[in-house]
């Protein structure tokens, strides 16, 4: 498809890094935050990686003053399954340039068999930046020890439950179960957290960190809630107006198709509204 369907317009921003900013200006101006993620290509050679290194690098030069200087990225995109060094050489090059523009770089939690390299890899770079946080995933068993490891170190995390299918032996299975861990974890996270970004569409979820957060006193600016862009947007502007901070996970790039299946696989909803699209 040569131009971005304006049916997956709703879920994903644009082809060009210019049309990720205006979105995030339009988001600005309801005043709601923006985290930008250049949706990936395979990253099988280092060319690649340094393309995607050169394309968030650019991004957070274009972004202009007023809108925040975020963007969020998949280390296996920057030469994590090729070579390790060279993936923090990468990504280095990301952090040093959000650190002159004073911008910040999330790097986001991928499937299991990428936990302990991502955890490694954001530990290395944390010695050396202060403007990096990462992801970890309610349903994994091992995220509460991950947690509180960076708690210790004062990092600043995103919780989320986890989207990638993982075996038993791995992560909790029944959403019940995830859900009481995200709870749990999130908790934690705001008691102690470096603010914390608690990332859910979950209304059960949303609604046991706001009882929280007013039963502990903890103050709306001490972390944030994200979602995804195209879900949920009544919801966001309900939580500005009632004084949260909200920030949203914007994708752009020319392999959108992928991002906009997953996004048309996990609810129904999604798929009524692209239907009511294709008829209105
Ligand atoms: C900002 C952001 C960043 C993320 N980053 C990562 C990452 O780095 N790694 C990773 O593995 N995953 C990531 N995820 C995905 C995450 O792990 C989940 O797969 C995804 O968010 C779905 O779980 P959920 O908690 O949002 O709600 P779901 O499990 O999809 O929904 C549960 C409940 O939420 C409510 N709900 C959901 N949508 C709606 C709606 N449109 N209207 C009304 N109610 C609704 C309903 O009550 C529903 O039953 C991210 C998600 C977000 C929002």
């Amino acid at each position: 498809m040569r131009a971005l369907s304006f049916l997956a317009r709703r879920f994903v921003a644009g082809e060009q890094a210019a049309d990720a900013v205006r979105a995030g200006e339009r988001l600005q101006a309801r005043g709601i935050r923006a985290t930008f993620d250049l949706l990936g290509e395979d990253v099988l050679d280092r060319e690649a990686a340094r393309r995607c290194a050169q394309a968030n690098a650019d991004l957070l030069r274009l972004i202009p003053s007023g809108v925040e200087r975020n963007v969020s990225i998949k280390l296996s995109n920057l030469g994590l399954d090729i070579d390790r060094a060279f993936c923090v050489e990468q990504t280095a090059q990301i952090l040093a340039v959000a650190r002159e523009v004073g911008g910040f770089v999330r790097i986001d939690m991928e499937g299991s068999q990428h936990t302990s390299a991502t955890l490694e890899v954001f530990r290395e770079l944390r010695r050396s930046f202060d403007n990096v946080g990462i992801v970890l995933q309610a349903y994994l068993h091992r995220t509460e020890a991950d947690l509180r490891a960076c708690l210790e170190h004062g990092d600043r995390v995103r919780l989320c439950k986890g989207a990638y299918s993982e075996p038993a032996a791995t992560a909790l299975q029944k959403m019940d179960d995830i859900r009481a861990n995200y709870r749990k974890l999130a908790r934690l996270l705001l008691e102690r957290g470096n603010y914390p970004a608690l990332a859910t569409h979950d209304e059960s979820l949303i609604q046991d960190a706001l009882g929280y957060v007013r039963e502990q006193a903890i103050p709306a600016t001490r972390y944030e809630f994200q979602m995804l862009y195209g879900l949920r947007p009544k919801r966001w502007d309900e939580l500005v107006a009632a004084g949260q901070n909200v920030r949203i996970y914007v994708p752009y790039g020319t392999h959108w198709l992928p991002y906009f299946y997953r996004r048309l696989r996990e609810r129904k909803e999604n798929v009524w509204f692209v239907l009511r699209g294709l008829f209105e």
